[in-house]
């Protein structure tokens, strides 16, 4: 290997990828970068998502500190981006959320973002009516989005323009990708047959993307009902949670069900005109993988297994494993430590 200019690969070319294969360039200027995948842009898991900053709080690394540095080094990495004058054509707005439950409290608490985002609070007593009657509990916050139907063309555009190639492939074992220092495999769900990793399970969603542009605020309701507004008008309506379902079809009784959640929340959204309906399976594990390990004589860096917060998690994860991958590229062995 020629220490100055390795060549890396990244396998997938969801958020997760591209945001590893950005940050490598950043790191190493003179690194051949290549992203390979099956799947690009508007085909990802990624651009279902409506990329909302709020993690479930079970999402976990393998520590709490861990955790808590990848929540908030994405935090602060999408808040440079935010500052700048290409916010928007990377995909990223600021957002006001709600989010109320007739049942339990703590559902309207989230430890990991409370300290973080601008504003985290509980709804005052007029509040808590503005989404029909009968709420017990509302918090309401402040936080950020990101859309991955422009996130990652501008990944891209900023990727192919330091000189980083991409390729349309399906890579079936590591042994094949021999000829790289390093690989960076964040293949999301299909890690979970390219590593035969039986942790990785599938958490099927679905959505509606309606056009509702006199939305203004996010709104979460109980039984996962969620609305998020977008841009072009476009709001996302939620959702399903359906554990180790592989169903990639639309179903219609969900869709049924996410509509009648949702438009009792806002009931203008009954009128709202519906776009497309969408399904993905979110990559699902305890705890997210981000670790290296040699494999068929290959060194390789998991960043995989995101569940339904890759979008949000995506830098500080992928900050996590460029630091693994470049002291390995230095040292030559692997340590998985922060
Ligand atoms: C309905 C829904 C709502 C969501 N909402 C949010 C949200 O509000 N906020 C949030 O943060 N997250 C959300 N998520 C979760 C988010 O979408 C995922 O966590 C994230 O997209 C995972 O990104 P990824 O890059 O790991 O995977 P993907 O986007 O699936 O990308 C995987 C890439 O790997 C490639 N690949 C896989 N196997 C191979 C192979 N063998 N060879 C070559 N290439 C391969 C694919 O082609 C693809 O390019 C949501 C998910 C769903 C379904």
């Amino acid at each position: 290997m020629d220490p100055s200019s390795p060549k890396i690969v990244v396998l997938g070319a969801g958020v997760v990828g591209m945001t590893v294969a950005k940050l490598v360039q950043d790191e190493l200027r003179h690194a051949s970068v290549t992203v390979i995948a099956d799947v690009f842009k508007e085909d990802t898991l990624s651009t279902i998502a409506a990329g909302i900053f709020r993690p479930g709080t079970s999402f976990r690394g393998s520590t709490n500190e861990i955790t808590q540095k990848w929540i908030d080094d994405s935090w602060n990495y999408f808040q440079d981006i935010l500052k700048t004058p290409e916010a928007a054509q990377a995909g990223l707005m600021p957002i006001s959320s709600y989010i109320f439950s007739k049942q339990n409290y703590h559902v309207t608490r989230n430890h990991l973002i409370e300290h973080l985002v601008p504003t985290y609070r509980p709804v005052e007593e007029d509040e808590l009516k503005l989404c029909g009657e009968g709420w017990k509990y509302g918090s309401y916050f402040e936080t950020i989005k990101t859309e991955c139907g422009a996130h990652l063309p501008w990944l891209e555009r900023i990727i192919t323009g330091k000189g980083g190639k991409i390729i349309n492939g399906k890579v079936d074992n590591f042994a094949s990708l021999n000829q790289y220092d390093l690989v960076f495999n964040c293949t999301g769900f299909g890690a979970k047959y390219l590593c035969k990793d039986n942790d990785l399970v599938p958490l099927r969603g679905q959505v509606i993307k309606v056009k509702a542009p006199w939305l203004k605020s996010a709104f979460y309701g109980d039984y996962d009902a969620y609305i998020i507004p977008g841009f072009n008008g476009i709001a996302t309506l939620g959702g399903t949670r359906q554990y180790d379902s592989y169903n990639l079809n639309v179903c219609k009784h969900d869709a049924a069900g996410i509509m009648d959640r949702c438009s009792e929340l806002v009931p203008a959204l009954r009128k709202a005109e519906v776009l497309s309906h969408r399904v993905g399976l979110r990559p699902h594990r305890m705890p997210v993988r981000v670790e290296g390990e040699v494999l068929d004589g290959v060194k390789v860096v998991h960043c995989y297994g995101h569940g339904g917060y890759g979008v949000m998690t995506a830098p500080g994860t992928a900050m996590h494993a460029v630091r693994i991958g470049l002291d390995t590229l230095r040292n030559s062995s692997f340590k998985n430590k922060l």
